[in-house]
């Protein structure tokens, strides 16, 4: 129908008759001269109607935001004095001619230009019209790109885009699976993958050497404002390649899709151990755009008698660590206490703080309610470890080793936005030396990624000494999002067997869950491994944005529902007896029975 998108004309199309389709995004009645601005995904152009051309005029004059028309006119420069700069085609005007009324349409739910008054639930439940902004068409428009841009990468290194199931057995990744009912084999069920990790390894075993995939993946777990139940991958293994190998492939990726789509250049991404993050920055993914670092002070404590910072400096699991914040003296009490509260989401008791006013004065020269139980000398000692100056705050935490870093880390990253102490716009990293295990809150080990991460000794070491073992994972991380994770893998069968017996997985369920992998390693498995990216990161990232469903065309809301469709939704009664399936009349009570 159309010969131009409204958003590409522009002076070159000067004296050309074009025909445009698309949404009336604005009217305005300029007594006798109708303007319409005309949407479609790439832009808006300036329609003009003149009582001259009668049928086209009366035809504007009756349309209404978001009527859908076809419009045909001729491409002239804009009037002297009213060319809008902030548009793409803001130097031309289209004189229309014919119009076409495609389809009406009612006054929708929100203007467009007027979205955020309304809620984040309003847009989502009439999410084609907030798709049909400029703003969300450009995200998506630069989601496809790097999806493009994803695929040209992958096929010039000789990787193979070959799809997994989506009906499968668990796969796990630390989270819950959504489960599917099998009709056909009553009472079980399929699970959805949380990735398509053991297909991936089982493809290396056939000998496609280089997979990739952009995927769907499906986790069950509490919903973050960076996390979907549903999300997508790009999803990558090799086979006979080393760690280093595969990360230089991986940031190669990265790298060019900033280059190409963002005009940045990222430069080599640094490397560092877990170990030294958590230390250094409380967490595995460190901003490190933020010049904020934890500094531990457990070992000046020796000599005190204070038991909030006592007890957790002598305790092995403990960790006491300060935290300064340059040019923070400035904080009122009030913003104190809101970061009091803020840290105590991530179970810190309390949020102990030294303001240095003048510290050529010594003690005396600080202030804080705490000197008192630090005594003068530990005090001049923490101010000189942490390099205090005039004008810092110091910040500290003292509780188990998990709950500082937790605390301190994310307090670290708010306080860095607040104050606005970015040094930088991008900052990638590789984390590495991660632990092959960590402890639950019950003292059982679990895996830190996930069961199939190598590790870096021998199964009779690892069987040893799991808890101190590390893996041959690494997971990259930008701007403080790990945007990536993966690791070389087991591929070995005792390997493998070790690794299950040490999260505490016995034979018979080995064999039960993972039987088909063991018999895989014995026919012949190559070395391998990969890396899987959050598609949906990534494109947040590059689209400057925090929040994902920003970047998804449907996505879910923070309890995990399609407010579009309402789904998740009832079924009858057909249905489930065709699945063996009854529901609890009453979920609650019945759990406790
Ligand atoms: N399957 C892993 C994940 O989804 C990534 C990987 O190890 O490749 O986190």
């Amino acid at each position: 129908m159309r010969s131009h998108y409204c958003g590409e004309l522009n002076l070159s199309h000067d004296g050309q008759e074009v025909t445009l389709c698309g949404w009336v995004h604005r009217r305005r009645d300029h007594g006798g001269v109708i303007f319409l601005d005309l949407r479609d995904r790439e832009g808006i152009a300036q329609v003009v109607f003149d009582p001259d051309t009668e049928e086209a005029f009366a035809l504007a004059d009756k349309s209404r935001s978001e009527y859908v028309l076809k419009v045909t006119g001729r491409v002239r420069p804009r009037p002297e004095g009213t060319v809008n700069t902030n548009m793409g085609t803001g130097e031309i005007e289209v004189l229309g001619k014919q119009l076409e009324i495609l389809n009406s349409a009612q006054t929708p739910p929100f203007p467009l230009d007027e979205y955020s008054d309304v809620g984040e639930d309003v847009r989502l439940r009439h999410r084609y019209i907030d798709l049909r902004r400029p703003e969300m068409q450009e995200k998506l428009v630069l989601r496809s790109k790097i999806t493009r841009a994803v695929r040209n990468y992958m096929d010039a290194h000789g990787f193979l885009d070959i799809e997994t199931p989506v009906l499968t057995r668990a796969t796990p990744e630390g989270a819950r699976d959504y489960l599917v009912p099998s009709r056909t084999h009553a009472g079980s069920f399929f699970a959805l993958p949380q990735s398509p990790q053991l297909f991936k390894q089982l493809l290396m075993v056939s000998g496609f050497d280089r997979y990739y995939q952009i995927v769907k993946c499906f986790r069950d777990e509490d919903l973050r404002a960076d996390r979907q139940p549903e999300f997508t991958q790009i999803d990558i293994e090799t086979s006979f390649m080393e760690e280093e190998q595969i990360m230089g492939l991986t940031e190669g990726l990265v790298k060019k899709l900033l280059k190409d789509i963002k005009g940045v250049d990222l430069g080599e991404f640094p490397q560092m151990s877990y170990e030294e993050a958590m230390r250094r920055y409380g967490s595995d993914k460190p901003d490190l755009r933020i010049p904020l670092e934890l500094v531990d002070v457990a070992d000046l404590m020796a000599s005190i008698e204070f038991k909030v910072f006592k007890g957790p400096a002598e305790d092995p699991k403990g960790r006491v660590a300060a935290l300064k914040v340059t040019g923070g003296a400035e904080l009122s009490r009030k913003q104190i206490d809101e970061y009091t509260k803020f840290v105590s989401i991530y179970g810190a008791k309390g949020l102990a703080w030294i303001k240095v006013n003048a510290i050529e004065n010594g003690a005396n020269g600080l202030q804080s309610p705490i000197i008192k139980f630090l005594g003068e000398d530990v005090t001049m000692q923490i101010m000189e470890r942490v390099g205090a100056q005039n004008g810092d705050i110091v910040f500290f935490g003292a509780d188990k080793e998990k709950v500082v870093n937790e605390a301190l880390g994310a307090l670290r990253c708010k306080l860095g936005a607040d104050l606005n102490l970015f040094t930088r716009e991008w900052a990638p990293l590789w984390v590495v030396n991660f632990p092959m295990f960590e402890e639950d809150d019950k003292g059982n080990l679990t895996a830190l990624h996930h069961p199939f991460t190598a590790p870096t000794c021998t199964p009779d070491e690892l069987m040893a000494n799991p808890a101190t073992a590390l893996s041959r994972a690494y997971d990259m991380v930008l701007n403080g999002y790990e945007v990536g994770g993966g690791s070389v893998r087991i591929h070995e069968e005792t390997m493998q067997q070790t690794v299950f017996r040490v999260l505490n997985i016995d034979e018979e369920e080995q064999r039960e869950k993972f039987g088909f992998l063991l018999d895989a390693l014995k026919y012949g498995a190559p070395p391998h491994g990969g890396l899987a990216f959050g598609l949906d990161r990534l494109v947040m990232l590059m689209c400057g944005t925090d929040n994902i469903r920003e970047v998804i065309a449907f996505p879910k809301t923070q309890s995990a529902a399609c407010l579009l469709t309402q789904a998740p939704g009832t079924v009858d009664a057909n249905q489930l007896r065709d699945l063996n399936l009854r529901i609890r009349r009453d979920p609650a009570s019945a759990v406790s029975h």
